[in-house]
């Protein structure tokens, strides 16, 4: 085969929207993914937030394939027996362009890469990359089942646990710390069932996601995403915490315990599970990022260790989308140049850092502290949950002031030295 402008390694978002804008400018680029098709190995949660990257790609975004608009909120803290809600919806969220999205990735990945062969870019499924080439010290191009392709430049957007970007030196193994581990089902309901029990319009969805009891009290929460006619419902649980419970907690267990909650059994009773997976999430923000170059080499998405965990969202996608087309940018500059040498694939590190990427993902980069904090999912939620417990019930005996009961709350819980100090730390979120 003769020699490429670029390959891609991995179909997902980060890695079809460099080839997407490869492709628009001429140039000869071939995509990898070891799936049937792309969109068939990926798992999200499916919220996307799209004005961050309405500069990047304007014209792209209006024919995708989205699938409602979010207009509701709601964060529920999530007791033993008991559990707090606290809802929110805004007529700015449903302002056009709309400010957030639920997506399906099997569809929305399928189409992507449609539009990249529509450009003229090859997408080859099946087709897993097991080796980067490399000669003097440079990278030229990647094997895949045995079969040698050449390119002035690989893009590693391989995922979480990237083996491009670990076999370049740029990336050492994430560390247990560093990760969450996901777990999601795909439900099916009719679009008048998910209208009626989530209370929104038709094309418009809602958020719900879940914290405290769902995980034991461990670092991680829930999400139920509505999606036209499907429920997006999953789990993420920081597997540093996990790994250190006593006795090891099962994933499963903990999922199927969620699903059988009251707050969520009602929402998705009735509903067809069509899609079951797991995956990996890199949370180590800032600190665990690798260096996102070398010679011949770009890395993009997850592979960069691109994701963040702000507590009220996970953001990935639209930093995967992003960094793509900062590659793609950087590698038209460097076939100007004739020159793929790292310092001159260095700019993409300087676009990501005048971007929102970076820029996020610093301002965002001591969340995990916080986050994992176990009073967090620990003791705050059940605290909450038991004090609107009792300000609700009224028994067999007296009751008191309603003001002496959220008193006596709000000392035990908020008004101490314990408390003071957890608020300071949320200051980092
Ligand atoms: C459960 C869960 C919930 C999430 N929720 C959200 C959310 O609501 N919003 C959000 O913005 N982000 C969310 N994220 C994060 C987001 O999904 C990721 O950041 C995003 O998918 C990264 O895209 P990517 O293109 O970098 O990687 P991926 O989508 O993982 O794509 C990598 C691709 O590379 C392919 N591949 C890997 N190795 C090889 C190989 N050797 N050869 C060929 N192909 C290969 C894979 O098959 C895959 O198609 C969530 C993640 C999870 C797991």
């Amino acid at each position: 085969m003769e020699r490429l402008d670029a390959v891609v390694v991995g179909g997902g978002l980060g890695g079809l929207t460099c080839a997407y804008c490869l492709a628009q400018e001429g140039m000869q680029v071939l995509v990898l993914e070891r799936g049937s098709h792309p969109g068939s190995k990926n798992v999200t949660g499916g919220r996307l937030y799209l004005r961050p990257l309405r500069p990047y790609l304007p014209e792209l975004w209006k024919a995708a394939p989205l699938e409602r608009v979010v207009t509701k909120e709601s964060i529920t803290m999530l007791g033993k027996g008991s559990s707090l809600t606290m809802q929110f919806t805004s007529d700015r969220f449903r302002e056009s362009p709309a400010h957030s999205y639920t997506i399906l990735r099997s569809r929305f990945d399928k189409w992507l890469g449609e539009r990249v062969q529509e450009k003229g870019g090859f997408v080859v499924p099946q087709r897993h990359v097991t080796d980067l080439m490399k000669e003097d010290g440079r990278i030229v191009g990647v094997v895949a089942e045995g079969e040698k392709i050449r390119a002035d430049v690989v893009i590693a957007a391989d995922g979480a646990l990237t083996l491009m970007a670990e076999q370049a030196g740029l990336r050492i193994p994430l560390a247990p710390r560093h990760a969450a581990v996901a777990i999601k089902e795909i439900i099916r309901l009719a679009p008048e069932a998910i209208e009626e029990r989530f209370g929104v319009a038709p094309g418009e969805g809602a958020a719900h996601l879940f914290f405290g009891a769902v995980t034991a009290g461990l670092f991680g929460g829930g999400f139920l995403y509505t999606n036209r006619d499907t429920l997006s419902l999953g789990l993420v649980l920081g597997i540093d915490a996990f790994l250190k419970s006593k006795p090891i907690i099962e994933t499963h267990q903990i999922f199927e315990a969620f699903k059988g909650r009251e707050e969520v059994a009602h929402l998705i009773k009735g509903g067809e599970l069509i899609e079951y997976a797991a995956h990996l999430i890199p949370e180590g923000g800032n600190r665990a990022l690798p260096k996102p170059y070398g010679d011949g080499i770009l890395v993009v998405g997850d592979a960069a260790g691109l994701a963040l965990n702000m507590g009220i969202t996970v953001r990935g996608m639209e930093f995967a989308i992003a960094s793509g087309y900062m590659a793609a940018q950087t590698v038209k500059k460097a076939k100007e140049k004739g020159d793929f040498s790292a310092s001159t694939l260095a700019l993409y590190q300087g676009l990501l850092k005048e971007s929102f990427v970076q820029k996020d993902m610093e301002t965002f980069r001591q969340s995990l502290e916080a986050l994992e904090n176990p009073r967090m999912t620990g003791f705050y939620p059940e605290w909450a949950c038991n004090l609107w417990e009792q300000l609700f019930w009224i028994g067999e005996g007296p009751k008191e002031r309603i003001s002496s009961t959220l008193w006596k709350g709000l000392r035990q819980g908020l008004l101490n030295l314990q408390a003071l100090k957890d608020l300071l730390m949320l200051r980092r979120i």
